[in-house]
């Protein structure tokens, strides 16, 4: 089937997907300015929409709505923990009840999540999803092969389960939540049979196939434009490995279940925040820059400045893409990636991403905190590491963390994912 007639039908399915994809590209033709003066008047919106549709927000945001004009910084932060709480007062009244589904998320942050959407929310997500892969030079109706880790993903009424193996989408969907090494070259020959043009999945699985690719001098098809990296953090050797086995460039989204579509990277490397889609703060909390996100898209269950449990800067300036959408840097971690001492000090996961670098044997790692005292490492790895190394890993921490802290090796054939499917490289402390 060709792309145009498979694009055509694909259309035809889908009417309000293409009709919301065809007013986020109109806004996208906007200038900066522009966009801007749109964002303030959506902010407005979805404020007064949650104050008079939901019980939650009438009740939080009253004391604020008699000051004119109300400033978005002021107004109280949504923790996933008030989500949870207050799952029914955030709904809106006039939401058909009988057409709200409730979807999950959560794991990678320690705080499983429940929110609403609809269909119409749904179609949304994916038109906003297809906009960002556009951006690699994508057109609708080319095929895109999913790595997804979520096992509610590839289990019919997952947020994705109706599009798997859809044909006329050009969509194909692998579960890829465990593997071997067989499994990776499997996965491997089958990029080379289905020939897709994008692939999308998380960092760590999609960095394994590559590694499989390139181990094994597989040539990689010719149509591919892009790799999607998605909902987890994407280190550099990661992203150069993809590069260089696949023969494309990787793109970064940031987007979650609850809030999808916040940013993407272009063609040049920036990270362009949706202003359509979302107003995105840096807020300081925590020693870190934690990002809050407001939807200005769901009336159906507003969301104001919700504490997402990511860290990231807004940036000045543009970029030579030539897209209106301001740019923003992800942190690399998220709120309990972070380990942390018996003096008080918190310590940033790069950290323990270097103590690691060079050591090619290592598979697959990742730091748990088991206490204060005590820091595991768990190695997927060719061969164990030498004594040296060990010596050379434990006198780093000693001097850098905690004099007294334990470090334990131990060696697996597979570390598991979460049950999102995220790989974790650092675990703290709950
Ligand atoms: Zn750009």
């Amino acid at each position: 089937m060709i792309d145009r007639l498979r694009h055509w039908l694909h259309r035809r399915r889908h009417p309000a997907r293409y009709a919301q994809l065809d007013t986020l590209l109109r806004t996208q033709a906007l200038s900066h300015e522009a966009l801007l003066e749109q964002q303030q008047r959506e902010l407005a919106s979805i404020i007064n929409v949650a104050a008079t549709q939901t019980p939650y927000y009438a009740e939080t945001l009253a004391p604020f709505l008699n000051h004119a004009p109300i400033a978005l910084s002021s107004l109280p932060i949504l923790h996933k923990a008030l989500i949870t709480q207050h799952m029914d007062g955030l709904l809106a009244r006039d939401a058909d009840r009988n057409a709200v589904k409730i979807g999950h998320t959560g794991g990678s942050t320690g705080n499983p999540l429940a929110f609403w959407y609809d269909d119409a929310k749904h179609e949304l997500m994916r038109a906003g999803m297809m906009r960002s892969y556009m951006l690699s030079g994508w057109c609708p109706g080319q095929k895109i092969l999913n790595f997804w880790g979520a096992r509610q993903d590839v289990v019919p009424g997952g947020v994705f389960g109706a599009q798997l193996g859809d044909v006329i989408a050009a969509e194909h969907t692998l579960a890829a939540y465990e593997y071997t090494e067989e499994q990776l070259i499997e996965w491997a020959h089958f990029i080379q049979r289905y020939r897709p043009v994008l692939l999308q999945g998380y960092a760590s699985v999609l960095s394994e196939v590559a590694r499989a690719v390139i181990e094994n001098g597989l040539s990689m098809p010719k149509t591919l434009l892009g790799v999607y990296s998605t909902a987890e953090v994407l280190t550099d050797s990661q992203r150069q490995r993809m590069e260089l086995a696949f023969g494309c460039k990787v793109f970064n989204q940031y987007g979650s279940r609850e809030i999808p579509n916040i940013a993407c990277e272009c063609r040049h490397g920036n990270m362009h925040v949706f202003t359509d889609m979302v107003m995105l703060e840096s807020v300081a909390m925590q020693n870190e820059n934690q990002l809050l996100v407001t939807s200005l898209t769901n009336r159906l269950m507003p969301m104001i400045r919700y504490d997402i449990g990511d860290a990231g800067r807004l940036l000045d300036g543009t970029c030579e893409c030539g897209l209106p959408f301001p740019l923003m840097e992800m942190a690399l971690c998220r709120h309990n990636d972070h380990i942390r001492t018996r003096s008080g000090k918190t310590v940033h996961p790069s950290y323990f991403n270097r103590l690691l670098y060079g050591k090619t044997q290592i598979r697959q790692y990742q730091w748990v905190q088991h206490s204060l005292s005590r820091i595991a490492l768990n190695l997927v790895a060719l061969q164990p590491l030498d004594a040296d190394t060990l010596a050379l890993l434990a006198t780093s921490i000693h001097q850098d963390i905690d004099t007294h802290i334990t470090l334990e090796v131990h060696y697996f054939n597979h570390i598991p994912c979460t049950v999102s499917g995220k790989h974790r490289f650092v675990i703290g402390l709950a």
